[in-house]
């Protein structure tokens, strides 16, 4: 089960589920399951952060609704033909928390040492788009790189986490690529400052498609990230690779700032990252996750 936010034709903001392969306007089952069961009181769901907020984003909430209306009622015009217009599935997160160096290789291929414990730093989210929307190079960099990543969704409130309970407070696993001007990084690496700029420009932060339950990932510490640039593989790592594991990442945050609802987690690159030019069409893929596909401009 997949689930993403989209724009209707008419401007609007709704819930979509990838389900036996088709893809359904969930926010619409979601107002046909309250008037079956008589619950109108329920949340109105129209964007995937406010089910992510309420508690909702659950597989079994996916499953109980459709079940529900397909015996009940044909699905039919529940169905989305039309050409669809991704939006990031979280829109406003409180804090996007991006990990550094987290596997071996990519530390090495930037002359970088492994570090001893997680590096972590902030994007903007007013850098987020969606799947099919455009990188904008921007004219303050002249070397802007690709940075696949799995990305973590935040489903409940914590802080001082234990790594043992960590898993419970992911809603699901999406993909985010973690757009780099990497001369502004390295400048300002140099001079012993933040390099927030270097991550925080509009459209560094592509996002999505799918927001996938937690419950529907098997094994998060056995997924393949692939980076294509024009059909040509550029980076490949699993993410048993990693340095510090998602558990591990999720305890150590915690410890710092209080994680809500919504947050994303951005869970470090594999080795491969490179410059991205004018043109270029950008692939993120996960088999579990999808592909998130951009193009530069
Ligand atoms: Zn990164």
């Amino acid at each position: 089960m997949k689930a993403f936010s989209f724009q209707t034709s008419e401007g609007y903001t709704q819930i979509g589920v990838e389900y036996q392969e088709s893809l359904y306007n969930f926010s619409l089952a979601w107002e046909l399951y309250k008037q079956l069961k008589n619950r109108g009181k329920g949340p109105e769901l129209s964007f995937l952060q406010i089910m992510v907020e309420t508690d909702f984003f659950h597989l079994d909430t996916f499953q109980e609704v459709l079940f529900a209306l397909r015996g009940a009622r044909s699905m039919d015009d529940l169905r989305i033909s039309s050409e669809i217009h991704f939006l990031p599935p979280i829109n406003r997160p409180q804090k996007i928390l991006c990990i550094g160096r987290n596997y071996k290789s990519h530390a090495e291929e930037l002359g970088n040492a492994a570090p001893e414990e997680p590096i972590f730093f902030c994007k903007s989210p007013s850098a987020l788009i969606g799947h099919g929307q455009e990188i904008r190079l921007p004219q303050k960099s002249s070397r802007v790189d690709h940075e696949g990543e799995l990305a973590i969704v935040i489903g409940k409130s914590g802080s001082h986490i234990a790594a043992r309970d960590a898993l419970d407070y992911i809603a699901g696993y999406s993909l985010l690529n973690d757009i780099t001007a990497r001369d502004l990084q390295k400048r300002d690496q140099e001079a012993g400052r933040p390099w927030f700029r270097a991550k925080s420009f509009d459209t560094f932060c592509p996002f999505g498609p799918f927001l996938v339950p937690r419950e529907s990932v098997d094994d998060h510490t056995d997924l393949e990230i692939k980076v294509e640039v024009n059909g040509e593989l550029r980076q490949k790592g699993v993410t048993s690779q990693m340095i510090f594991d998602i558990p591990h990442l999720i305890a150590y945050l915690s410890e710092y700032c209080t994680l809500e609802p919504g947050d994303i987690i951005a869970t470090g690159t594999p080795s491969g990252v490179g410059p991205l030019n004018s043109g270029d069409v950008v692939e993120l893929s996960v088999l579990e996750l999808g592909t998130l596909r951009n193009t530069v401009v």
